[in-house]
């Protein structure tokens, strides 16, 4: 394997105290939304039952508050969600807590080692599905917990730039090369995921956004509270046959915690990796190695992917300080 250096382009930082009595106010709180083992796993194009939970899903809400405007960051360790969840789950949240249901934003990691939370994708009514009403339930739960936990806070933010686990998956092709797409098309011009040594391949059909952004808050003494960052790589899975899992979402967050010392806190330090853009594929070894088919003999070198990245971001949360 390649030694890979870090670059960090730092290009912004900004500290905000609470200059006006901690008018400024943050809390956060995570909540466990595995599902039974034995429901589908919905990351590939056929759903497989599940066997084994390699590490638990969780969703992770952040809640900032000025004194003026309370917002909720809501993430999730699911592949995606039916806007009639989300809708159910600011129902409930504005019901229980007055936080506005406009003011609630909830995204999932889009790990594929989950069970699905999009119910009947062609559903135009909202009939929610026992798993869905478990996660709706229990991101209300969390929203109100971080409510709940609501303290004098200082804010800071950050933006960088890690390019070499991006890349843009979809590839212009010589022309009459691309295969008929899975609804039989055949006039595609791009590829998605094709092989890397593929004769075939022009160029990629579009840039990739290697930004990492974060938002850090911690209590005016300094205690973390919660770190929420956002980086375009796709999911990077793959701990066992049929397991559920976080992907690496989930092993960024627990080693943030580790790594920032944070994780015996009580109200503890919640961190959340949201997904940006599907950027893919992650290495250029896997590259090498033959492409995206590969992904499952390769992604080993993935389990680095998590730590070079929190040591990107702790490098960035040095300069709040
Ligand atoms: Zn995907």
């Amino acid at each position: 394997m390649k030694t890979l250096t870090i670059v960090l382009l730092l290009a912004v930082v900004s500290v905000v105290s609470a200059a006006d009595s901690w008018r400024f106010r943050a809390g956060a709180a995570r909540g466990d939304i595995t599902p039974f083992v034995g429901g589908n796993i919905v990351g590939g194009f056929n759903p497989f039952p599940s066997k084994h939970i390699h590490d638990p899903l969780y969703a992770r809400c952040l809640v900032l508050d000025n004194g003026e405007t309370r917002l909720a960051f809501v993430v999730c360790d699911l592949i995606g969600l039916s806007h009639f969840l989300c809708d159910e789950v600011r129902r409930v949240v504005e019901e229980e807590t007055k936080l506005p249901a406009g003011n609630i934003l909830i995204s999932g990691t889009h790990t594929h080692s989950a069970c699905s939370a999009l119910g009947d994708r062609f559903a135009t009514e909202p009939d929610l599905d026992d798993y869905q009403k478990f996660v709706a339930r229990r991101i209300a739960d969390v929203a109100r917990c971080a409510i709940n936990n609501l303290a004098p806070a200082r804010i800071g933010w950050a933006v960088g730039s890690e390019p070499r686990h991006v890349f843009n998956r979809r590839w212009f092709m010589k022309p009459g090369t691309v295969p008929p797409n899975p609804f039989g098309g055949t006039n595609d011009l791009v590829k998605m995921n094709p092989s890397r040594a593929s004769k075939d391949l022009v160029k990629p059909a579009g840039p990739t956004d290697p930004e990492i952004c974060l938002i850090a808050v911690q209590s005016p003494e300094g205690r973390p509270i919660a770190l929420l960052a956002n980086y375009s790589l796709h999911y990077v899975g793959g701990p066992g046959p049929a397991h559920i899992s976080a992907d690496y979402f989930g092993m960024f967050c627990d080693r943030m915690q580790q790594l920032l010392g944070a994780d015996r806190q009580d109200p503890p330090f919640v961190v959340s990796l949201a997904h940006g853009y599907f950027g893919y594929l992650p290495t250029v070894e896997q590259h090498q190695l033959g492409g995206y088919e590969t992904w499952l003999g390769t992604n080993r070198l993935e389990i680095e992917a998590a730590p070079k990245i929190v040591k990107t971001l702790l490098g960035m949360l040095e300069q709040l300080k």
